[in-house]
């Protein structure tokens, strides 16, 4: 990665500015076009975003068609599916006191929008924002994370080649290089990572009024009743939690049960560990790596804070972290107060449901609840009384591939939401266009002053 200039940067966001002026990122067929030769990229050069994946994170080749490469795809498909459909017109009812008029909706492109992206999926998070923001017709810097260079170097080099360079930016580099960013004016700023990073970008845009979309995390929660297959639990807890070496912002975080439950699946989980990874996960090319020896160490500070039903090993030297299960976890040890963000599972008993939902609640709004109960009573429990992003049952994490379900936090762990038309939506401008003819004058029989009698009775 070589980090933009900081004095280039005033240039580049004019530079889009007057290209949004022109118009040229207006029209359907110039979306359409960017968007086709995005999903040529992805789909021809897979193989160099796959090596780069593996340098910053130690991704498999799978695992990144799977979550990054592949989920790109289908979602500029989908997108070039609807995308007429989603730039049209709407006409709107009017009411009998305004008739005769007409009133329509029109979604128009919102001009030179910032894409900030974190390193956990390095070219998901900074793509699927910019489809997003091309299929409105926007202008667009797009700054992917420092902290996953091969990546961010790709992006930069191959968004240049193929995109529009007159309307696409990519501006590498870290704290200072969005920090100038972000004294620039956007019109919108699409903002991916920690809420505390979240909190810096929030104060810059207020300066400028700039609305925002912020993509934060937290500690997503699973509750496991004894009303289900408790292997299959296991297994899909155990995929949602250690794909990408658990750095993925809905990971199931912990996990909540009765004391009886957690002895039976604590288990069930080690065995399905084994089942995706084999008990050499060390040699397993399938499984990630972590980030950095910051984030390295900060979780292996967490395994000393429960009884290991599996896992624990680790090797400083390639950032390795074994899956690991931490059973008979306290609710105020260390690794119950921040987003884990790592390969280290807690399980923390509850008594019962009433006092996992009272956990649940009293504690910031999560980006995603999973719930393993086949009760509907349980299910609706989870539904009216707790508030998350996402809610799902039976699976962590597939929501995400659900384009009509909006992804995003509440409260802390983001605000506002993309995905599928909502990624349009979320670049455009919701447009009230009415018009109303001057005669007959309805107006001045009805609303206009001088008022009467007559009009008081209307
Ligand atoms: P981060 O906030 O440290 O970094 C994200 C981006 O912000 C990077 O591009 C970085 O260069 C920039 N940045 C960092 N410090 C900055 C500063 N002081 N001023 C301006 N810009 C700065 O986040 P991260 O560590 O990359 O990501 C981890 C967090 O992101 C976790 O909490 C995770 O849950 C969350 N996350 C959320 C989603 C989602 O879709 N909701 C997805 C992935 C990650």
């Amino acid at each position: 990665m070589s980090a933009t200039s900081i004095s280039r940067i005033p240039g580049l966001v004019s530079g889009l500015r007057h290209t949004f002026d022109t118009g040229i990122t207006r029209p359907e067929a110039w979306r359409r076009a960017q968007l086709g030769r995005l999903r040529a990229l992805l789909t021809e050069r897979g193989s160099e975003f796959e090596a780069a994946l593996h340098a910053d994170l130690g991704k498999s080749g799978t695992e990144s068609q799977l979550a990054e490469i592949g989920f790109l795809v289908s979602e500029i498909d989908h997108t070039l599916a609807h995308l007429s459909r989603w730039m049209r017109t709407r006409r709107v009812a009017v009411p009998l006191a305004a008739l005769p008029a007409s009133a329509r909706v029109i979604p128009e492109p919102l001009g030179v929008v910032l894409i900030i992206a974190p390193w956990n999926y390095p070219l998901m998070l900074a793509l699927s924002p910019l489809i997003g923001a091309i299929a409105a017709g926007n202008a667009v810097v797009v700054k992917p994370s420092e902290l996953a260079p091969a990546t961010s170097a790709l992006l930069a080099r191959t968004l240049a080649e193929s995109l529009d360079p007159r309307a696409v930016t990519v501006v590498e580099g870290a704290v200072p290089e969005t920090t100038a960013l972000l004294d620039e004016r956007f019109d919108h700023i699409f903002y991916t990572g920690s809420g505390r990073v979240g909190r810096v970008v929030a104060r810059a845009a207020a300066e400028h009024l700039t609305p925002i979309t912020l993509e934060l995390g937290g500690k997503s929660p699973v509750y496991v009743d004894d009303s289900v297959p408790l292997a299959e639990t296991a297994r899909r807890i155990a995929w949602g939690k250690f794909m990408n070496a658990g750095q993925t912002c809905v990971a199931p975080d912990y996990v909540l049960g009765s004391a009886e439950l957690l002895r039976e699946l604590a288990p069930l989980l080690r065995e399905a560990i084994h089942e995706l990874y084999g008990t050499a996960t060390h040699r397993n090319p399938d499984y990630g790596r972590i980030v950095n020896d910051a984030q390295f160490s900060r979780l292996v500070g967490y395994l000393d804070d429960g009884e290991l039903v599996t896992g624990g090993g680790h090797v400083a030297a390639d950032r390795f972290i074994e899956p690991t299960v931490l059973a008979g976890v306290s609710r105020d040890a260390a690794i119950m107060r921040d987003e884990i963000f790592g390969p280290i599972l807690p399980l923390v008993e509850v008594a019962d449901l009433d006092d996992a939902l009272g956990f649940v609640t009293s504690r910031d709004k999560p980006l995603a609840a999973y719930v393993f109960s086949d009760r509907p009573a349980v299910r609706r429990r989870w539904e009216r009384e707790t508030s998350s992003g996402a809610l799902t049952f039976g699976a962590p994490v597939l929501h995400l591939i659900v384009p009509d379900l909006p992804f995003g936090g509440v409260g802390p762990s983001g605000m506002g939401a993309y995905h599928g038309e909502r990624s349009f939506t979320v670049f455009s401008h919701e447009k009230a266009v009415l018009s109303k003819p001057l005669v007959p004058d309805t107006l001045a029989a009805t609303i206009m002053p001088p008022y009467t009698a007559a009009k008081d009775a209307l």
